[in-house]
């Protein structure tokens, strides 16, 4: 699947300097309309001695890669110490300038050719980046990141099933575009070729793509992450002390609370500037000092009168 087509190692010392110990896969789009073949033979050339170079360019008939995978390739932009430039394969998707149908076919063998690596190196989907996560530059500019991610994972998918020996599975997939599994009736048709079938399915609105064991594979809707736990109140109370006294505002306003949190505690009102209030108690908190009291419905208030980082002071007390 991937031909090995390596520089002149004369060539390693601009191209790619450094060892590497890959960390993940890194995808581009070449932005113009040569072939795999070309996009090689241009970073061999003699009289090329920019510091660009990838690791594997893919059009829609061979894969070739150009450089070894133990040493770095100059893709990423980010600079000589750069996690993509130092540390991740690089892989230029070629006829992205025009795109169309060889351009389609170049992505579905990069899918394939990015799935065997993942299998290779014992990857998830996660080590799958995009060039523009490391620096700002809009490349790909044509490959939707989700789309050849649900490709790439279409692939791993596959291979899976074709490495168990369960003889059952069918190792020749075919992808249906159906709006739902038990509704054969709604079939667009059935593909051997993901990209295809993808094609079809998004000119369909409501429609879904489903492997042959009937799973659903496109759109695949993105889990929601489980939401975190409501923070706890990041601001602990260090002691309190009964004091009594006056205090009056100097800032425009202060809201006085339930608790003694600026996070936990709900905001019962405000007093303003100049007003006064008598407390009777103390509370000293990681981040203010507040005083206390007793409201008019008998429930205690807090009130933060000073903000312990920079000492700044919102009352005077007596
Ligand atoms: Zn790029």
């Amino acid at each position: 699947m991937l031909k090995q087509q390596l520089i002149n190692s004369s060539k390693y010392d601009v191209k790619c300097p450094y060892e590497m110990n890959p960390e993940g896969i890194c995808i581009h789009n070449t932005a113009n309309d040569a072939s795999a073949q070309n996009e090689r033979d241009n970073v061999n050339r003699e009289d090329n001695n920019a510091e660009v170079s990838f690791h594997i360019a893919i059009d829609d008939i061979e894969s070739i890669q150009l450089i070894p995978f133990n040493r770095n390739t100059w893709h990423a932009g980010d600079g000589g110490n750069g996690q993509g430039n130092r540390k991740y394969i690089s892989i230029e998707i070629c006829y992205s300038k025009s795109g169309g149908d060889r351009f389609n076919k170049a992505e579905a063998m990069a899918a394939r050719v990015v799935a065997k690596l993942l299998n290779d190196y014992g990857w998830g989907i996660d080590k799958v980046k995009a060039h523009r996560d490391f620096s700002n530059k809009n490349c790909p500019h044509r490959t939707d990141m989700n789309n050849l991610k649900q490709m790439i994972q279409s692939e791993l998918n596959g291979s899976s099933a074709n490495n168990s020996n369960n003889a059952s599975i069918s190792t020749s997939d075919l992808y249906r575009v159906r709006k739902s599994w038990g509704d054969a009736s709604t079939q667009k048709g059935s593909y051997s070729n993901f990209n295809n079938a993808k094609i079809e399915c998004d000119k369909n609105y409501g429609y879904s793509i489903y492997n042959s064991n009937g799973i659903k594979v496109y759109p695949v809707t993105t889990p929601v992450p489980p939401t975190p736990p409501i923070s706890t109140s990041t601001d602990s109370e260090v002691k309190r002390y009964s004091e009594n006294g006056k205090c009056t505002i100097t800032v425009d306003a202060i809201n006085f609370r339930d608790k003694p949190s600026t996070d936990e505690g709900v905001i019962q009102g405000q007093y303003y500037n100049n007003e006064s209030v008598n407390y009777d108690l103390v509370v000293i908190t990681e981040k203010y000092i507040w005083i206390s009291w007793i409201g008019g419905n008998g429930s205690r208030r807090y009130m933060p009168i000073t903000q312990k980082s920079n000492n700044e002071k919102w009352a005077y007390c007596v």
